[in-house]
């Protein structure tokens, strides 16, 4: 399976999702991480510590893909409509991660909206940073999308520490000592993952 994770915005969580989703994918067989960012930031989380997957940059990734059973793309490209198309067509499915309450929520949708038909079932927007209640951003948010009609996963990743507490110690959130939150963390990318591999069969 080919995943690619894109935004319409940078520090939405993109990075922390490839890395995560990796993570899952990798449990279930043996997972390619592609860091198609130049800012390479889920390539220098890796080398601070350890992944349980490998992570290589584009060039590599195009020829090593073959040898794995899943593959996560990490990439810099903000999808306008015309190249929407395009980067679903090269994937089976694209995850956009989107935090609630940015300003332009309203611009996304309009993106959305105009994704032709045929690539709609082909991407899914991921809820990521959602703060907790009595915050209603997220639960708005969603609303918004659903009704639109815009996929979106059930999962949601909610806002924590844990997660720059991670990405700090080269680790992925679940091995995180000292922060009880971390587990919590984790299942909201081990339930977006769940999402993924049901849609499958
Ligand atoms: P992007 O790739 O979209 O720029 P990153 O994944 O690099 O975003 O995340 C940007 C920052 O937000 C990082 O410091 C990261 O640790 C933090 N972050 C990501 N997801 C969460 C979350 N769910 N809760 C809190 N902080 C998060």
């Amino acid at each position: 399976m080919f995943i690619t994770v894109a935004s319409y915005k940078g520090g939405v969580g993109k990075t922390t999702t490839a890395v995560h989703l990796a993570g899952y994918l990798q449990s279930l067989g043996p997972t390619l991480l592609i860091d198609g960012d130049p800012n390479r930031s889920a390539s220098t989380w890796g080398a601070r510590g350890s992944f349980p997957f490998q992570v290589v940059d584009e060039t590599e990734g195009a020829y090593q893909a073959r040898n794995f059973e899943h593959v996560v793309i990490d990439t810099q490209a903000r999808p306008g409509v015309a190249d929407f198309a395009a980067l679903v067509k090269g994937c089976d499915l694209l995850i956009i991660p989107t935090v609630p309450a940015s300003l332009d929520t309203d611009a996304l949708i309009l993106t959305l909206q105009a994704v032709p038909p045929e690539a709609a079932n082909k991407y899914r927007v991921l809820l990521t940073k959602v703060p907790p209640p009595p915050e209603q951003d997220g639960p708005q948010l969603r609303e918004a999308l659903q009704r639109q009609g815009i996929p979106i996963f059930e999962a949601q990743i909610p806002r924590l520490k844990a997660f720059e507490r991670a990405a700090a110690a080269g680790v992925l959130v679940q091995a995180v000592k000292n922060d009880d939150q971390a587990k919590r963390a984790w299942q909201g990318y081990e339930n977006a993952g769940r999402e993924i591999a049901d849609g499958r069969k």
